[in-house]
């Protein structure tokens, strides 16, 4: 609700205050009820919809700008060619640029250059969010 005495810079009534800091609070309440509303929505969906909706998020991270341009660094840095067992675009193959620490298990890291290796579609697959292990 709009109060005009407010806005017309005339003072603000005591009353006023206490009124913007009702507002303000239930607002803030009822942000935290969505947030919470999300995550236990989030715990009812089956493996298979929780799937879907972190390869939603995963797609947008690999599609945006800023994991593009990182993707891009790290192919400057190391170059096109698998750090674990050479293969190169030459040889047929594709590169992947590879978070050596999962982002599911660690989202800081995910543009984090230093947390990246180029790595060969083959030898990523394999690799998937169970390994760990630093090729370069
Ligand atoms: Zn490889």
């Amino acid at each position: 609700m709009i109060n005009n005495k407010t806005h017309n810079g005339a003072g603000v009534a005591k009353k006023d205050i206490e009124e913007y800091k009702r507002t303000n609070g239930e607002i803030v309440k009822s942000l935290k009820k969505t947030k919470k509303k999300k995550k236990e929505k989030l715990k009812k969906l089956s493996n298979n919809e929780l799937s879907t909706h972190f390869r939603a998020q995963s797609e947008s991270f690999l599609t945006s700008y800023e994991w593009r341009k990182l993707r891009l660094e790290a192919l400057l840095k190391h170059g096109r060619r698998c750090q674990c067992c050479g293969a190169t675009p030459a040889t047929g193959a594709v590169m992947n640029v590879d978070h050596i620490k999962p982002r599911k298990l660690f989202p800081k890291l995910a543009l984090d250059l230093n947390n990246l290796q180029v790595l060969c579609g083959e030898c990523n697959h394999g690799k998937g969010n169970w390994n760990q292990t630093d090729f370069r």
